[in-house]
């Protein structure tokens, strides 16, 4: 018998974990500065809650849910994205009577029947962010600064930020009705799915990667040149608090969400080294979502990130995180009565936070040593029965080679005094 892991799915192996905890630290660290708080939500929810908040016409709810019925009859389904289970917990614990704007953050898997390839997997992970109950134009900024800083503390700094506003209830029905005559017109160069999203979505077929929807899309009216007022007003004053930050953007007309609670701003970050997947995060303001699922009308805006986008951005730019493995010391024991001194020494080792190992398969020094090298000891020490005897042996800086005669009953000190030295 023979299973492998189901199929989009990776399994994420050492040292790599260390990459990803790596990132978590970080993550954690930043946006700290900016006061967002972690929340979990359950990995499932009811199938209703993705319905709706990410909207029946769309590629996730129509094709790529993880949807099953539970042994009691109810619709389940793994989250595909995370906005909607935050908003339904900040409503369902009442998280509005406290002082405002909330703002949060989640890390963790998410669950689309897609096409599996480069960048695009079954499971996957995003760390997101949600800033909710302010509809303040420098909030947009922040959420999108703290992407890019979040995105530059990893050493990315040449990502392209596509800027741009999907307007408001008011100003973008007139808009879409526009876009659909321009889009019937032109029915004959589009792709067969776009046509069909004429009637049904009509903004997805902004997004088109299809070359002859292109060259109909090209010239197209824009979003931009149709919003009313007040959303002029707010979208130039995110590109305002942008410059402030001194944040280059792209102003994209085309960059669009297709359902109608997203509302004025939208983003996405692109590394063009990524090839067709090449979004690492995007997100927006979704001011009518609230509403939707929770009749309570509350502004919000928030963005996912690709985790394993941004590792494969980082992997083409040769980025290498400053991740370590290794152990500190490695004791090598040589004989019975050595292995179990040396695995009380391990003991009091460990205690004080020192990596400390030795060996379990009772191989040779040579071997030992090996294994020391492999798992990086920054030390290594050897002890038999001689040692013992004498309470005195050899610790080695195995980078260096120097080597310095030590009390064994001083073990403890002497390490204390070695690893934050760069040599004996
Ligand atoms: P794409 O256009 O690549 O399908 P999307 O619009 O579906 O992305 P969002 O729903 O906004 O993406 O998710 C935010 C981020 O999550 C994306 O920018 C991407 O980095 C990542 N992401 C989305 N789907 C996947 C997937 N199937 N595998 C890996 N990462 C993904
Ligand atoms: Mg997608």
């Amino acid at each position: 018998m023979k299973f492998n892991a189901p199929r989009g799915t990776n399994d994420i192996l050492p040292p790599d974990t260390l990459k990803w905890q790596y990132i978590e630290k970080k993550t954690h660290q930043i946006f700290s500065n900016y006061n967002y708080q972690e929340i979990r939500t359950p990995i499932f929810e009811y199938t209703g809650l993705f319905q709706r908040g990410i909207g029946e016409v769309t590629d996730i709810v129509e094709k790529e849910m993880y949807t099953f019925e539970d042994k009691g009859g109810r619709s389940i389904t793994l989250r595909p994205e995370g906005t909607a289970s935050v908003i339904r917990s900040f409503l369902e614990n009442k998280i509005y009577g406290q002082a405002q704007p909330t703002k949060y953050y989640y890390i963790g898997p998410m669950f689309r029947y897609e096409r599996p390839q480069s960048g695009r997997f079954r499971q996957f992970h995003q760390l997101g962010v949600e800033a909710i109950a302010s509809n303040d134009p420098a909030l947009d900024a922040e959420i999108i600064s703290l992407g890019m800083r979040l995105l530059q503390g990893f050493g990315l700094d040449d990502l392209e930020l596509h800027l741009n506003s999907v307007g408001c209830a008011d100003c973008r029905p007139p808009y879409v009705d526009k876009l659909k005559n321009y889009l019937n017109e032109h029915q004959d160069q589009l792709c067969d799915n776009c046509k069909s999203r004429i009637d049904r979505n009509p903004l997805r077929v902004l997004d088109c990667k299809n070359k002859s929807c292109q060259s109909v899309i090209k010239d197209a009216p824009k979003i931009t040149d149709n919003l009313c007022d007040s959303c002029t007003d707010h979208f130039d004053e995110v590109q305002e608090y942008l410059d402030i930050l001194n944040l280059d953007y792209l102003i994209n007309p085309l960059l669009v969400r297709g359902l109608d609670y997203y509302t004025n701003t939208a983003f996405e970050i692109k590394d063009n080294a990524l090839g067709a997947q090449n979004t690492v995060f995007g997100g927006g303001r979704y001011n009518g979502l609230a509403e939707e699922i929770g009749n309570r009308d509350l502004p919000g805006i928030g963005f996912a990130l690709g985790i394993e986008r941004l590792l494969l951005s980082l992997e083409a730019k040769d980025i290498q995180l400053p991740v370590e493995s290794g152990v500190d010391l490695y004791i090598t024991v040589i004989g019975d009565k050595a292995k179990k001194e040396s695995f009380k020494l391990l003991d009091q080792l460990r205690n004080q936070d020192f990596r400390t190992e030795m060996d379990y398969l009772d191989r040779g020094v040579g071997s030992q040593m090996k294994s020391a090298d492999r798992m990086n000891a920054e030390y290594t020490i050897i002890i038999g029965e001689d040692e013992l005897n004498n309470n005195s042996a050899t610790i080695r800086n195995m980078k260096s080679g120097d080597e310095k005669e030590i009390q064994l009953s001083n073990l403890l000190e002497e390490m204390k005094k070695l690893v934050d030295k760069e040599d004996i």
